[in-house]
C-alpha cells in the first residue's frame, strides 16, 4: 500500500461486522471513519468526503440506498464511490442497488479479501496514487508505492508535500484546484494550514518539477487556482 492512505468511510450497524472490516482495512493502510447509521454517515461526508464509502444497504432510520442516492445527487459527492453491502442476494436487489449510483455491490456474507480488493479496484480509477499506481503526465512519471518521480527519464527531488501535491495534480491532468481543495487533499482537513502555505509548496513543486531543465507544466488559473496542464 501506498504512503498515501486512503480514506474510507465505513458505514455498519452490526459493531462486531463494522470492527472487523475496519481492522482489516487499517491493518492494510487505510485510514477507516466509522458511521453506525446512515444520519451519521451524511454528517461525516458533509465535513471531510472521503475516498471510498462502504455502506451497508440494511441502517436503522435511514437506509443505505437511501444515502446512496443522496450522496449521488449532490456534485461534491458524486464522485466518491460507494462499494454498497446486503445480505440480499436477489437479483432485483443487485439492479436497485446500481441504480441508485452504487459502484459496486458486495453481498454478505462476504470474504474480506474480496471486498477489500473491490475496494482497490473503485480506486485504481478514482485516486490511483493511493493505491501504488504509477501515474504518467507528458515527461513526469511518479510512482506512488516507491515514491519516485521522475521527468525525462531524471530523478527529481521533492519534499513529501511537494510528492502529494503533484500525485493530486497527476490523478486528474487539466482539473482545476483551489487552495481549499488542495488544503484538504493534501494536508487533511484537522490540520490549521493557511491557504499562503499552498502557494508556498506550489512555489517549491514548480522548482523541483524544473530542477534539470523543461519548462513549467503547472499552470495559476487567476481567482481559481492551480492545475496541471
Ligand atoms: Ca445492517
Amino acid at each position: 500500500m501506498s504512503p498515501e492512505h486512503p480514506t474510507v468511510l465505513l458505514v455498519e450497524d452490526e459493531p462486531a461486522q463494522r470492527e472487523v472490516l475496519a481492522y482489516n482495512l487499517e491493518a492494510d493502510g487505510f485510514r477507516v471513519t466509522r458511521a453506525g447509521n446512515g444520519e451519521e454517515a451524511l454528517m461525516l461526508v458533509e465535513e471531510a468526503a472521503p475516498d471510498i464509502i462502504v455502506l451497508d444497504w440494511m441502517l436503522p432510520n435511514v437506509s443505505g440506498i437511501e444515502v446512496c442516492r443522496q450522496l449521488k445527487t449532490r456534485s461534491e459527492t458524486r464522485g466518491v464511490p460507494i462499494i454498497m453491502l446486503s445480505a440480499r442476494s436477489e437479483e432485483v436487489d443487485r439492479v436497485r442497488g446500481l441504480e441508485t449510483g452504487a459502484d459496486d455491490y458486495v453481498v454478505k456474507p462476504y470474504s474480506v479479501v474480496e471486498l477489500m480488493a473491490r475496494v482497490r479496484a473503485q480506486l485504481r480509477r478514482t485516486r490511483p496514487a493511493t493505491v501504488g499506481e504509477r501515474l504518467e503526465y507528458t515527461d513526469i512519471v511518479l510512482d506512488s508505492e516507491t515514491h519516485r518521480v521522475t521527468r525525462a527519464d531524471k530523478p527529481l527531488k521533492l519534499g513529501p508535500t511537494e510528492f502529494r501535491l503533484l500525485a493530486t495534480f497527476m490523478e486528474k491532468p487539466g482539473r482545476v484546484w483551489s487552495r481549499e481543495q488542495l488544503l484538504d487533499r493534501v494536508w487533511g482537513r484537522d490540520i490549521y494550514v493557511d491557504t499562503r502555505t499552498v502557494d508556498v509548496h506550489i512555489g517549491r513543486l514548480r522548482k523541483a518539477l524544473c530542477q534539470h531543465g523543461g519548462s513549467d507544466p503547472l499552470r495559476t488559473v487567476r481567482g481559481a487556482g492551480y492545475a496541471l496542464g
